[in-house]
């Protein structure tokens, strides 16, 4: 499986880090190796000194699908639930002042917090459903899919130009502002219409 991630598709977190408003979704991956295997512990990796939490709706593919239509996506994923995009913020912060690529910052093991997935059906519409985030009990971050710039059946549209989706890939659609450093000790906890989909510690 591979994991897609979208980057600035929300107006508040774009503000928070200065960047610019972007014409097209920002795409980036992570390859299988960052998935946090469950119920293993986030380890802070040594290369960075500023690892940020970002919780995000994700989707998981249900079927093989190239350019998919928008009026289509929808039938390209069953279950949703929230992930984390770990980012070591500081080498990111150096990345893109080089103009580099970002995967060193974003795509390293462990950097991939997949929850529980929830059938969509569950909820009575897929872009507008609240999630948070716990940091230590306290609510951190806590967004509404409403806010996309990009919503989820466009953002499957835009991906499904350039990559293939296959039956297992799962989307992360980008955080909402609020995002912030990790620290060991820390306990994190995701939450899609109150529900709790995971729960890691940080080492
Ligand atoms: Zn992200």
């Amino acid at each position: 499986m591979k994991i897609i991630c979208i980057g600035r598709n929300y107006v508040n977190h774009i503000e928070e880090l200065n960047n610019e408003r972007p014409s097209e979704p920002v795409i980036f991956m992570k390859p299988d190796s960052a998935l946090l295997q469950k119920q293993f512990p986030f380890v802070i990796p040594e290369f960075t000194t500023d690892v940020h939490y970002e919780i995000e709706l994700i989707v998981k593919i249900n079927k093989v699908g190239k350019y998919i239509e928008p009026t289509f996506a929808h039938k390209y994923y069953d279950e949703i639930s929230v992930g984390i995009d770990f980012t070591a913020r500081d080498l990111q912060d150096a990345l893109k002042a080089k103009g580099l690529p970002w995967e060193k910052a974003k795509a390293f093991d462990g950097s991939a917090v997949i929850g529980d997935f929830v059938p969509k059906t569950n909820y009575t519409s897929v872009d507008d459903i609240n999630f948070e985030l716990h940091k230590n009990g306290d609510t951190v971050q806590k967004s509404n899919a409403q806010f996309m710039l990009w919503k989820i059946d466009e953002l499957i549209a835009e991906v499904s130009k350039y990559f293939t989706l296959r039956t297992g890939d799962v989307l992360f659609t980008g955080t909402p502002e609020g995002v912030g450093p990790v620290a060991a000790g820390d306990v994190l906890e995701g939450f899609l219409e109150g529900k709790q989909l995971f729960k890691i510690q940080v080492k």
